[in-house]
């Protein structure tokens, strides 16, 4: 493919790994790090508290 490069690349969770080429809504963008990270819906309900509290994500 010779066509210019996509502004982003696919979105894919920060903690299991799934791609997406659409964000949906139900997913959750965070930032970590100056880099944005999203977590699939099943993931950011693992990771709510850790989110919403900027917590520390090396332990993931
Ligand atoms: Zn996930």
């Amino acid at each position: 493919m010779n066509d210019a490069p996509p502004p982003e690349e696919p979105f894919a969770c920060a903690r299991c790994g799934t791609t997406t080429d659409t964000l949906p809504l139900t997913w959750t963008c965070s930032v970590e790090n100056g880099r944005r990270q999203y977590f699939c819906e099943e993931c950011a309900r693992a990771n709510i508290r850790a989110i919403e509290g900027r917590l520390d994500s090396s332990w993931w």
